[in-house]
């Protein structure tokens, strides 16, 4: 039979390291387990959504800005110094009927452990389309993230197209046309499915616009996004609009896949379900913090939050088993 460990955190994002920086420091000894690489369509990679970012300008303590990879790198080396033991597989399942809980792992070890912190994240849904992907790992001008990237120099005063018709897309869009010369919300059917609200805070700025019935077929650009091609859904008909920034708003999905038959409860929408107190789920023992258990606000810093409230949660909770 394996050790029993205290804490295990699952992901290595903002919430997942910082939850291990705060078990380190608590002197338990956390075990992080940080996935492996894999293409979806765009790299999911060790460290989240932020291995994708160039320029993290909303992050407090970095005035100058700072870039995703090594903000990432800067936690992890920081939950290295007070002990985190790092592993860089996947948890591939769970179960979390029986304490200490059982998980298995991608290179097929079995870990038992008393307390579990999930913080495995959620990832953009893109459109697929082999230069959108380029063109946003390169720092091209296609992000999935207007809050975080919009206000960068390249975008100010250019015309910049957002697709989708949901809430993210409202308000990726109108938060865009602080900074854009005209936002286009770029969307395959003749009706928002936003709320009425989010819709018309955007359609009310002058410089909004919605092209109707129309998916993207290609985004152009070498270095740099030039426009899309577009191609109406109705009549079939083919255009270019010429454009300086794509934001990619379609919805995200959170890597839940691993928990189905774990007994967490999960949304609607496969988001890990908070019981209500802080971070605890609806299993004693098992916590969840981060973007898996967060739809609305997605942002590293509200993750590292999330992720600090984990570790007290569970340290708190196992000092009460004891
Ligand atoms: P969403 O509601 O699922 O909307 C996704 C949008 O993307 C839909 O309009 C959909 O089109 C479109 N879409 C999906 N796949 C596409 C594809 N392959 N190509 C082109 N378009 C595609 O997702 P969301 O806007 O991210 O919102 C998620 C949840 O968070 C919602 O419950 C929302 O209310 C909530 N939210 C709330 C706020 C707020 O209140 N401040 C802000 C953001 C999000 P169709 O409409 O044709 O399906």
């Amino acid at each position: 039979m394996a050790d029993v460990e205290k804490i295990v955190i699952i992901g290595s994002g903002p919430a997942g390291w910082t939850a291990a920086i705060y078990a380190a420091r608590a002197k338990l000894e956390p075990v992080c387990y940080i996935g492996v690489p894999r293409q979806d369509p765009a790299p999911v990679l060790p460290g989240g959504q932020l291995m994708l970012t160039t320029d993290v300008e909303n992050y407090p303590g970095f005035p100058e800005s700072v870039g995703g990879p090594d903000m990432m790198a800067m936690f992890q080396k920081q939950a290295e110094r007070f002990g985190t033991r790092v592993i860089g597989e996947d948890v591939v399942s769970c179960d979390f009927s029986a304490r200490p809980f059982t998980l298995k792992t991608s290179g097929g070890r079995e870990v038992r452990a008393e307390a579990v912190i999930i913080a495995t994240g959620a990832t953009a849904n893109w459109m697929g389309l082999d230069n959108e992907l380029r063109l946003a790992t390169s720092g091209g001008g296609v992000s999935a993230c207007a809050v975080c990237d919009g206000a960068l120099p390249m975008f100010r005063d250019q015309p910049l197209g957002v697709v989708g018709g949901g809430d993210s897309a409202m308000e990726e869009a109108h938060y865009l046309t602080k900074f854009a010369s005209k936002v286009y919300v770029i969307h395959r059917r003749d009706e928002l499915r936003a709320s009425k609200t989010m819709q018309d805070r955007f359609l009310n700025e002058p410089n909004a616009e919605v092209v109707w019935n129309s998916v993207v077929t290609d985004v152009t650009g070498d270095s740099s996004i030039t426009g899309v091609d577009l191609e109406n859904t109705v009549t079939g008909e083919k255009s270019h609009l010429p454009l300086k920034g794509l934001f990619i708003a379609i919805g995200h999905t959170p890597a839940t896949g691993f928990l189905v038959d774990s007994g967490v409860t999960l949304d609607d929408a496969k988001y890990v379900k908070l019981a209500g107190r802080g971070s605890e789920t609806n299993i004693e023992g098992v916590f969840a913090a981060g973007d898996v258990a967060d739809s609305v606000y997605r942002q590293a810093i509200t993750a590292a939050g999330m992720g600090c409230q984990a570790a007290l949660d569970a340290e708190r909770w196992l000092a009460e088993q004891h």
